[in-house]
């Protein structure tokens, strides 16, 4: 059977050089970065020239980066550290939108518990928050503004630059988790005002458990970790000194080659719309241009998104529902219904995000096992039943 890996906004795979790169970290190159002999200080200058490469890839300084355990560390810290900085001045409102990843919205969730208020934007059916309704949400009172460059679940881009832009113009601070979208699309925090920016390594070649966040200079981050020196006195903690050497070099070849792994993943990725596009009853959610390259999501009625993965799974298919199965609740997910659908439609959405290293094979693959496990599951269910009664109804 064929092995397909389509989750790639779950976790992505380590590059050959990324693991080449971290390999004598892990071996001979064992040294402490904060150690002042020779063999310690090899390490030291491996996290800084890491560092550089994250800030040329963002257009930052590198006195700007500040590696993190990863993209929800990042969140939260971005986050805390905005709302500090808004009490301070007694501004207590924070702007973001309906269809954030959990590490956002759950840490505003523990911000309104502290006495933040926070406005949640809509993103319409397309999944696009609209710039105008940014404008119109800030107030006086408005500290920070948070908002996704890309969603994770479907894939849909938001106009960061127009955002940034009006953040600037009003003088709020202006954060986005940009886990998904670095690696993938161009960014440059200069040209699109970006204040803070969140990213996490495994979601482009480098391994888990790194990350880092940008904090533009003159904005005072609140220390996270108390103790040492590292990471400019607001992270302390031995580095994490292989990771933080694989995050800087995926993230200098993925910037390398982001226009040709655009091309080609999204090339794949319309292979798969538009075969999957045969199946009845379904509908592709979120826009459909102003999209992740590599993000496939879709919902198919009378199906269950659960089942769909068990029996996608069985044929050798990793692939990603936005059902809350996580969380062990039947609830569809927050992303979903943030674009309006309906419970019962939400519940047979499927997530498949192709990446560099997937190939027509892959996708010719899916193609040929995702409608009969579809067929299948349909014929199973009772909700599929009453709406092809409904149908005939409608056509009697
Ligand atoms: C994966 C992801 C995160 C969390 O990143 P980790 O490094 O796994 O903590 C945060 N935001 C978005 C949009 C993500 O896709």
């Amino acid at each position: 059977m064929r092995f397909v890996y389509a989750d790639n906004a779950a976790t992505t795979a380590v590059s050959e050089n990324v693991k080449n790169a971290i390999l004598p970290y892990l071996t001979e190159q064992y040294g402490n970065p904060s150690s002042l002999y020779s063999f310690g200080q090899t390490a030291f200058r491996a996290v800084e020239k890491a560092r550089q490469q994250v800030a040329d890839a963002l257009g930052a300084k590198k006195e700007e980066i500040y590696f993190t355990s990863g993209g929800s560390e990042a969140d939260n810290w971005a986050l805390r550290a905005a709302a500090k900085l808004g009490e301070k001045k007694g501004k207590k409102h924070i702007i973001s939108t309906k269809f954030e990843h959990h590490a956002i919205l759950h840490t505003l969730a523990a911000l309104e518990k502290e006495g933040f208020k926070v406005t949640y934007l809509d993103v319409y059916e397309n999944g696009i928050v609209k710039t105008q309704d940014v404008e119109n949400a800030i107030t006086d009172e408005t500290c920070l503004v948070t908002i996704m460059y890309a969603n994770n679940e479907i894939g849909t881009v938001q106009p960061i630059s127009e955002i940034g832009k009006i953040c600037q113009s009003k003088g709020v601070l202006f954060h986005t988790d940009a886990v998904q979208a670095v690696g993938h699309i161009a960014i440059d925090v200069k040209e699109q005002n970006i204040d803070m920016l969140s990213l996490s390594g495994h979601k482009f070649h480098a391994t888990k458990g790194v990350g880092a966040l940008y904090c533009r200079k003159g904005i005072l981050l609140e220390n996270l970790i108390h103790g040492g020196a590292q990471e400019r006195g607001r992270r302390a903690g031995t580095e994490n000194v292989p990771g933080i050497v694989g995050l800087g070099v995926a993230i200098t070849d993925m910037t390398a080659h982001l226009e040709e792994n655009a091309k080609k993943v999204s090339a794949l990725r319309d292979r798969l719309f538009e075969g999957a596009s045969k199946i009845s009853h379904s509908r592709i959610n979120g826009d459909r241009e102003s999209r992740l390259p590599g993000n496939f999501s879709m919902c198919f009625e009378g199906v269950e998104g659960e089942s769909l993965l068990l029996m996608l799974d069985m044929k050798g298919v990793c692939a990603s529902s936005g059902s809350a199965c996580t969380s062990g609740s039947l609830d569809p997910s927050h992303v979903l219904l943030s674009i309006g659908l309906k419970h019962e439609v939400a519940h047979g959405s499927l997530r498949l995000s192709l990446g560099e290293y997937n190939t027509e094979e892959d996708v010719d693959y899916i193609l040929e096992v995702l409608p009969p496990i579809i067929e299948r599951l349909r014929d199973m269910s009772p909700l599929w039943e009453h709406i092809m009664e409904e149908e005939a109804k409608k056509n009697a």
